[in-house]
């Protein structure tokens, strides 16, 4: 993306804020809410629309944690760092419940269930369970006896199941809305992507495709475009595809889980209508999938009907095929903090886990950004 000469000269008139947000997902419009409960004039400058990004396409999963399991976690961020992203997370959901996403329609309460792809992530989870349990958090593990009789539990490779009892499903359409519903005095402006953003004594002030933007400060929301803006910035744009089929045969109950499988690298879960949303398989074309762009391909779909089908013997029937950017960090974690100068600020670097993270992590950034406090998940742990 990029600003032209003429979009950017369309209008003289300089629009001046508190706070400029750039992107309106769920990072940008979270922070939109916190500069509201905080009195400052803010406003959001989105290329798009809102949701135009990951948030409006990813697979709608509210999880407690990350995708992979909570061991691999502890080895790879340590105890401490591990018992606080899930503890995050499960506030996070407390958080977006506090602003009503509870009513929305498509929302529910669906425990989330990882299923390991062989001997060692079976044994991965249940060392996942007992150390979740010594960490005080709630947790399950079901096996193929007590399982629910569903396709997943049918035929795929289910030796054993983590259940997070309290994750829950939401359409992410309804989730930005909602978001976006909840300002009061926040502008939007759609179609006003932003070219660059440039320090000045007083402030930031930015060219965006509906003219200049002056701002006290400004913090970057925009994920895996996050080095248009920002080109030193350690996150890199990732695709995801997904697909939305019907079952041909009905056979069993539906989903009653939203599973993580293989490490999360496949998840799927009930969708609208006796529909099932099923995403993933970038593992194995991931060089293709280190890209920002929105379409898909038919290798990643041919995989992912491929393992539809071992799932689904009966046949599906495909309803829609999309694609989604997210933006990965070196260590899976977010990006919060100054980029390069203390009025300008990034809330990037989701790394697959927006939905889980994003929505507490973006009011954070703005506290600490504009009240003063070290950030949760500090951008200098990259510097240089
Ligand atoms: C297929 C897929 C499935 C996923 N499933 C899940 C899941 O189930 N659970 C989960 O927790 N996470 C999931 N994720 C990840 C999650 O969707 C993202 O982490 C999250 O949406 C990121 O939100 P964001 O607001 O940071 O970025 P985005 O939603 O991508 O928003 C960035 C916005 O910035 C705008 N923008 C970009 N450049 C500019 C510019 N120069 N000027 C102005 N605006 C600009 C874009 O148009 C966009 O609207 C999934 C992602 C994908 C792709």
């Amino acid at each position: 993306m990029s600003v032209s000469l003429w979009q950017r000269m369309s209008t003289d008139e300089v629009r001046t804020c508190g706070v400029a947000i750039v992107g309106a997902g769920i990072a940008g419009l979270s922070a939109a809410i916190e500069c509201e409960a905080l009195g400052i004039d803010a406003v959001v400058l989105e290329a798009r629309a809102p949701g135009a990004g990951a948030s409006g396409r990813n697979a709608g999963f509210l999880m407690r944690g990350a995708a992979d399991n909570y061991a691999r976690a502890i080895e790879s961020w340590g105890r401490d760092r591990a018992r606080e992203l899930w503890r995050w997370t499960e506030q996070n959901l407390e958080d977006l419940l506090a602003l009503g996403i509870g009513e929305l329609p498509s929302f529910s309460r669906t425990p989330s269930c990882l299923i390991g792809a062989d001997a060692d992530e079976d044994a991965q989870l249940r060392r996942s369970a007992e150390l979740l349990r010594e960490d005080g958090f709630e947790v399950s593990l079901i096996s193929p006896e007590e399982a629910p009789d569903d396709a997943v539990w049918r035929h795929a490779r289910a030796c054993v199941g983590l259940v997070n009892p309290n994750d829950a499903l939401v359409s992410p359409v309804e989730l930005v809305a909602r978001l976006a519903d909840s300002l009061r005095t926040t502008p939007i402006l759609t179609g006003a992507e932003v070219g660059s953003i440039t320090p000045t004594d007083a402030g930031v002030r930015i060219e965006t495709a509906r003219g200049p933007v002056t701002a006290e400060r400004a913090i970057v929301c925009t994920n895996a475009w996050a080095r248009t803006l920002l080109p030193g910035i350690a996150v890199e744009p990732n695709r995801g595809q997904m697909m939305a089929f019907r079952p041909r045969e009905t056979s069993g109950v539906p989903l009653a889980h939203a599973y993580y499988l293989d490490h999360g690298s496949e998840y799927i879960r009930p969708g609208p209508g006796g529909t099932v949303v099923f995403g993933g398989a970038r593992k194995y074309h991931e060089e293709a999938e280190r890209c920002a762009s929105e379409s898909c391909t038919r290798e990643v779909q041919a995989r992912l009907e491929l393992l539809a089908a071992t799932l689904y013997p009966g046949g599906i029937d495909v309803l829609d095929r999309w694609a989604g950017v997210m933006g990965f960090s070196p260590d899976g974690l977010p990006l919060v903090g100054p980029a390069g100068h203390e009025r300008l600020w990034a809330c990037v670097g989701f790394t697959g886990h927006g939905m889980s993270l994003g929505h507490r992590t973006a009011r954070g950034a703005v506290r600490d950004m504009v009240v003063g406090g070290p950030p949760r998940f500090a951008i200098d742990r990259f510097a240089g």
